[in-house]
């Protein structure tokens, strides 16, 4: 952290604010003092340090960050790739492809068991679907909820095939004790009471990507629950709000590389919510295994057109055998 002071301090508020920097902040502070103005440039760990409260100081001019303010989502600091355990068979981030696979929304137990047969045959590794649904309008479906989880459960129960669902309160933690992962939808990015409640349990997290956020911030949301203890955070890549408004999302491809160059954190992408049109899934997921993705999350759905949510880009079954056996492909092609 480098802070240019103002020609007005004193050498006495100088002394007092690097005094205070090393005491309470475990810092080195080197100095040097120019004809105009007094520079300090901070080493160690600046993580804890909050860049606005030391910019409201008196004799502060300015302060830049030159080292990121993540710590343990950091690559600096963890060189080696997270590879995250789910089962026997599935692990997230091992330089395999995992395809999550699943309806947007549970609907009934002979949808999703149907489904998560069908996926799996298709070489899907999870099994995704919402039983708590963040929509847009109050008045669309909002979900099965407890009902959605028992239904997941018992797809899981008949396939193997793990689970992932999204949590929306932190009074339902206790409710999704059961799930395989825990889904951190766009919306819920920056909701960091729950993120921290997460942070507090043994269980991998898929935290997706806010509709506006940076890959600073989304990666300080990863910090969030890393934080608290739980190193079990699975990116997700789905899409940010740009001025094109021909699809749903505009998918962040770049991210991928840049948050693995940043992060050792696997990165999952969803070309679903990205494209918000079934026909753009494909294309974006292959682009997003070329780009080093480590996972997919894709919506299936067996009867788009009645789909209780998202039908649109939602694929049938026999579509995402094809999707799904060509990302396995190039994967395969590309090791
Ligand atoms: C979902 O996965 O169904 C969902 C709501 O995703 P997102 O939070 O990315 O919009
Ligand atoms: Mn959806």
């Amino acid at each position: 952290m480098i802070i240019v002071l103002k020609p007005s301090a004193t050498p006495e508020q100088v002394t007092n604010f690097t005094d205070m920097l090393k005491t309470d902040y475990d810092v080195r502070v080197n100095r040097w003092d120019g004809i105009h103005s007094t520079v300090l440039g901070l080493i160690g760990d600046t993580t804890q340090i909050d860049i606005e409260y030391i910019d409201a100081q008196d004799i502060v001019e300015s302060v830049k960050r030159v080292q990121e303010p993540y710590k343990k989502a950091n690559r600096k600091f963890h060189p080696e790739n997270t590879a995250i355990k789910i089962n026997d068979e599935v692990t997230i981030g091992d330089g395999s492809l995992n395809i999550i696979a699943g309806p947007c929304s549970v609907e009934s137990e002979e949808q999703i068991v149907g489904i998560a047969n069908n996926v799996k045959k298709s070489g899907a590794t999870l099994l995704r679907g919402g039983a708590f649904k963040p929509r847009t309008s109050p008045y669309a479906f909002q979900g099965l909820k407890a009902e959605g989880l028992d239904l997941l459960k018992a797809a899981r129960k008949q396939t193997g095939l793990p689970i992932v669902t999204e949590i929306m309160r932190v009074s339902h933690i206790d409710m999704f004790e059961n799930v395989d992962i825990i889904q951190v939808g766009a919306r819920n990015m920056q909701n960091f009471e729950l993120l921290k409640e997460l942070g507090k349990i043994d269980k991998p997290i898929l935290l997706k990507r806010g509709l506006s956020a940076t890959i600073e911030e989304w990666l300080m949301s990863a910090e969030y629950i890393m934080a608290g203890g739980n190193n079990k955070v699975i990116l997700c890549e789905r899409g940010i709000r740009t001025y094109e408004n021909f699809t749903r999302n505009t998918l962040d491809i770049s991210a991928i590389p840049i948050v693995k160059k940043l992060s050792h954190l696997p990165v999952v992408v969803d070309p679903s919510h990205a494209s918000g049109k079934s026909w753009l899934v494909e294309p974006l997921a292959m682009a997003s295994v070329a780009a080093g993705a480590d996972g997919l999350i894709i919506e299936v759905h067996n009867d788009p057109p009645h789909a209780l949510s998202d039908g649109a880009q939602s694929l049938t079954p026999a579509q995402f055998d094809v999707v799904a056996k060509k990302a396995f492909e190039l994967k395969k092609a590309l090791k």
